[in-house]
């Protein structure tokens, strides 16, 4: 099929109206969404805009071809999940730098070949389920999967065997015990597929009667397939480290063959040696970025269309990481983060924000827990800043007055609104929009988006919301207009804006009609 790029996108970019656009404003509108080179819907279209030399005419931006030109028409219509990549970017980086002081916690030291890595490495990557992509600091450094492997390795088994048969052999409840405690569940069973036990019970079921090469070859074509396409490595070294100081690891698969908690013929060698072999296989935070991306967006990788696990598969596995997926740490990270992770002793954990993005966050000194310090950090920072807590939504529900609503009927995009405005935001506000909703809401004290954010000093947060004409003067049921929160809480940039002074932008008077 060939579809073409509409002329209203290219009015849309011909900013000056000359008729034409230069070639480097496309790719660099492209580059600031997050969308880079190497992704596989931009090949022929990059190459097709570079052939054209400086300057792109309407009818030669007809032409370019699919899928590459939607991705402009999206950026264009901010269409795409995170529609302001840019400065979605920069918190990250804010973010980022901020973490870096923290030298909490020690690299795992129970193989030398981890031992011997250098402590201060520190990359996130993020992948949006758009496929946009940001990468700060040690993003292409190799690091081993280790537990991070489980998640696949458990999805994996799903996809073999479907939930009810996976689910004869292992539980589906945190053990509160650590990752390799020698204890099964009251049926003998392993309790879930994010501690050890249980992922060697999903190595056990993924292809056992296939040669052990065949297994492994099977695997990484699935982990290459996740990542976008990127083969992943392996660590010789760390294998056999792995396979020589596995003393409970096997004694584990000893104690789960006696009591019958493997499928009848199961070879626990094999299956130890395929587990660890698994830990052992490389990847980056970049790569890894993309496959989180892949459960965030359902199965379907962002930058191919592959899909790679059905819907329950990943619904299922994000489950499993929500309530056991960051070792004796789980609890609390569900309380405080509310997001899907896995974490690994190599010090990355992977997390998905589900229908948003992916993320990888490695930096190798890890707590008493196994988690790594940084990633834990970053993570905890990044929901503070952003609307990622799975019940953030909820934020204010009590409040809740259907008879006073504005336009919004959607209770959770309203309270995701005020919330999101309250913290400064403006991405998630951004993305309400694109979804369709109205940011002229109000919680049941008459509360809006742009009350708190002016109360908080957020103005660009309170330019943008003018910009989406929401109203200007709301009465909150004190009486209080988002002027009157600026002025009490002093913050002079808001009150300009609101009163129409000198900095009210053209956007905010015509709001305020
Ligand atoms: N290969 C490690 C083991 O099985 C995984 C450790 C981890 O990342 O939790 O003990």
């Amino acid at each position: 099929m060939t579809a073409h790029a509409p002329q209203s996108v290219f009015q849309a970019l011909d900013k000056t109206g000359t008729g034409v656009v230069p070639v480097q404003d496309i790719v660099g509108r492209l580059n600031l969404a997050g969308f880079k080179s190497d992704d596989p819907r931009l090949a022929g279209t990059l190459d097709q805009l570079y052939g054209l030399g400086d300057l792109v005419n309407p009818d030669e931006f007809e032409n370019l071809t699919y899928p590459g030109h939607s991705l402009i028409e999206r950026i264009v219509k901010e269409e795409l999940v995170i529609p302001q990549f840019g400065e979605f970017t920069e918190r990250f980086q804010e973010i980022y730098d901020v973490t870096a002081a923290n030298k909490g916690g020690r690299v795992a030291s129970y193989i030398p070949q981890l031992a011997r890595v250098d402590p201060d490495q520190f990359g996130v990557a993020v992948c949006t389920i758009d496929g946009q992509r940001a990468v700060i600091g040690d993003t292409d450094i190799p690091f081993t999967f280790q537990s991070s492997s489980k998640p696949f390795l458990y999805s994996a088994a799903l996809e073999n065997l479907g939930e009810e048969r996976v689910h004869r052999h292992v539980g589906r409840e945190p053990s509160g015990q650590t990752f390799n405690e020698l204890t099964l569940n009251k049926i003998g069973l392993p309790h879930n597929p994010m501690i050890n036990a249980g992922a060697i019970m999903s190595a056990s079921l993924i292809l056992p009667n296939l040669p052990m090469a065949e297994r492994f070859e099977a695997f990484t074509k699935l982990l290459t397939r996740i990542s976008g396409g990127r083969r992943p490595g392996f660590n010789n070294a760390i294998y056999h480290s792995e396979r020589e100081t596995a003393d409970r690891n096997f004694a584990l698969a000893h104690y789960m063959r006696e009591v019958g908690a493997f499928p009848e013929e199961t070879d626990i060698f094999k299956t130890l040696d395929f587990y660890f072999a698994v830990c052992s296989i490389e990847t980056t935070a970049r790569d890894m970025a993309t496959a989180a991306a892949t459960f965030a967006n359902g199965g379907v990788v962002p930058q191919t269309g592959t899909r790679v696990f059905r819907n329950d598969t990943v619904k299922n596995c994000l489950s499993m990481m929500y309530s056991c997926g960051m070792y004796d740490y789980s609890g609390e990270f569900a309380f405080r983060v509310g997001i899907p992770a896995k974490s690994s002793v190599s010090g990355v954990i992977m997390a998905v924000i589900p229908n948003v993005m992916g993320m990888a966050i490695w930096s190798p000194r890890i707590d008493e827990t196994g988690n790594s310090v940084r990633a834990v950090e970053f993570l905890e920072r990044v929901v503070a800043t952003f609307n990622f807590h799975n019940y953030d939504s909820l934020v204010e529900t009590r409040k809740i007055d259907p008879r006073r609503r504005r336009q919004t009927t959607d209770l959770n995009a309203t309270f995701s609104a005020i919330h999101a405005a309250s913290t400064g935001d403006i991405d998630s506000l951004q993305r309400l929009v694109a979804y369709g909703h109205s940011l002229d809401c109000e919680d049941y004290d008459g509360r809006t988006p742009l009350h708190l954010a002016a109360a908080e000093g957020h103005a660009n947060v309170v330019k943008y919301l003018c910009s989406q004409g929401v109203a200007y003067k709301p009465e909150d049921r004190w009486g209080n207009t988002p002027l009157d929160d600026a002025v009490r809480h002093e913050h002079a940039s808001v009150i300009e804006l609101l009163s129409g002074g000198e900095g009210c932008s053209d956007l905010c008077c015509q709001a305020a009609e």
